[in-house]
């Protein structure tokens, strides 16, 4: 008898097992149902965005999984070519073999090394300031320190072209927020005087713009942070290591170190990256692209220390990486020809471009937008500049706004003049073939 009901209890939990992914079933079908169909508008408007395979060392010379090879690489952050650098390399193997592949733990457990402390050291000393305090990215740089430094008694002022992770940072805290119109200093203006009630008031603005290549007024910025009482931050991604006469970014440019308070960067863009020099054979590795940090006062980088939930929560930076950072800086520090080499090469596209007809944003950095308008035909030249070994990548929407869809062009100090006019050849041959030009 207690067999016949254990048989019964059995087929009842089978039944009802099943009875649950049934329903489980059906939810996941209208799932898939909802994002298939939404995959499909984003294919249908010409914004898929599809992930090229490279199969060689990130550099200025690529070979793709594919087949492609020989391939020119003008869409990397590698500005300086350090991610490229026989030293750089050297450095990151020396940390993997000394101070192993990773530490299994957040800072303030035991994920804290001697070289995590060199590189913070080296960082304030970089940006001539107090203390530095690294993360696992820029994104969590930025995601970390708004929630950790404003309360509701205070106020931020963004600019509203500033990068998704500033945004997103800026979400997470409970501060006043107000979202002034790009590089527009009459609205920075106005809303520095609405926000005279708040406590604190922190502007804050990505040093250079990277979709549009443009760097913010910071002498301006500065000046009205001064009027207005309050603190200015900087997200120097597109900047640390090259912008300013000894690359120490755009508050160097612009002279005003003694009036920025606050900077964010990454290490991996120009101090760094995920390269082996094409010739430079890596035995391990190539140095991962990973690390952000933030730098400035000692009394904020304490408080971000205790308080800041993506450094708390997170695991330490790998020692490769930080060797990879430290020695990078190294480089720049001993010298500010890397920095000076890439403008040169920024200004020969730049003007070979315009004298070929095309219109490209900013000025004077080497991000170069191409500007199309169009998603699909900045999609369908993106392309065809590949089938001709050029390896560019078209930007849209969400990315960029509505009808702003360009082509964008980061130049290193790693190309060869030949690779540039290869490009603006490549480019004026698509560009008429589509009907960019005339
Ligand atoms: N801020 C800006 C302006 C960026 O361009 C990026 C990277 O795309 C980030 C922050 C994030 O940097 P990371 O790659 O270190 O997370």
């Amino acid at each position: 008898m207690w067999r016949a009901a254990a048989v019964r209890t059995l087929r009842g939990a089978r039944s009802g097992a099943g009875a649950l992914r049934a329903a489980s079933g059906a939810a996941a079908a209208q799932l898939r149902r909802r994002l298939e169909s939404e995959l499909e508008d984003i294919r249908g408007a010409g914004t898929w965005k599809s992930e090229r395979v490279i199969a060689s060392r990130q550099g200025p010379h690529l070979r793709l999984a594919d087949g492609g090879a020989g391939i020119i690489n003008f869409c990397a952050n590698n500005y300086l070519g350090l991610s490229s650098h026989p030293e750089v390399i050297r450095a990151a193997v020396e940390a993997l073999e000394k101070f192993g592949a990773g530490l299994s733990s957040v800072r303030f457990i035991c994920g804290t090394q001697s070289i995590h402390k060199d590189l913070e050291e080296k960082i304030a000393r970089f940006h001539q300031r107090e203390d530095a305090i690294l993360y696992a990215s820029c994104f969590d740089a930025n995601a970390g320190i708004f929630e950790a430094l404003l309360t509701p008694e205070d106020a931020v002022l963004s600019d509203e072209l500033n990068h998704a992770s500033i945004i997103d940072g800026i979400r997470l805290c409970k501060a006043n927020k107000y979202r002034y119109r790009h590089m527009d200093m009459q609205d920075l203006e106005a809303k520095l005087k609405e926000a005279q009630k708040h406590r604190l008031r922190l502007v804050a603005t990505d040093g250079a713009f990277s979709m549009d290549g443009d760097i913010a007024p910071l002498r301006e910025i500065c000046q009205l942070a001064q009027k207005y009482d309050a603190l200015v931050f900087i997200d120097e991604c597109h900047a640390t290591g090259f912008l300013g006469p000894n690359g120490r970014g755009t508050d160097e440019l612009l002279g005003v170190m003694d009036k920025v308070t606050i900077i964010n960067s990454t290490l991996g863009k120009a101090l760094g990256g995920a390269a082996g020099h094409p010739g430079v054979p890596c035995p391990i590795l190539s140095p991962p692209s990973a690390g952000g940090y933030t730098t400035g006062p000692k009394p904020l980088i304490d408080l971000l220390r205790q308080r800041s939930r993506p450094y708390l929560f997170s695991n330490s930076l790998p020692p490769a990486v930080v060797g990879c950072a430290s020695k990078a800086l190294d480089l720049l520090m001993e010298s500010n020809a890397i920095a000076q080499s890439m403008a040169a090469k920024t200004q020969r596209f730049r003007s070979k471009m315009t004298a070929a007809g095309f219109t490209i944003s900013g000025k004077d950095h080497p991000i170069c937008p191409v500007m199309l308008g169009d998603a699909r035909l900045a999609s369908v030249m993106a392309e065809d500049m590949l089938n001709r070994g050029i390896y560019v990548i078209g930007f849209s929407y969400p990315v960029v706004p509505k009808g702003k869809a360009r082509i964008r062009v980061q130049i290193s100090a790693v190309h060869s003049d030949e690779d540039i006019d290869r490009c603006v050849e490549a480019f004026t041959q698509v560009g008429r073939k589509h009907g960019a030009l005339p």
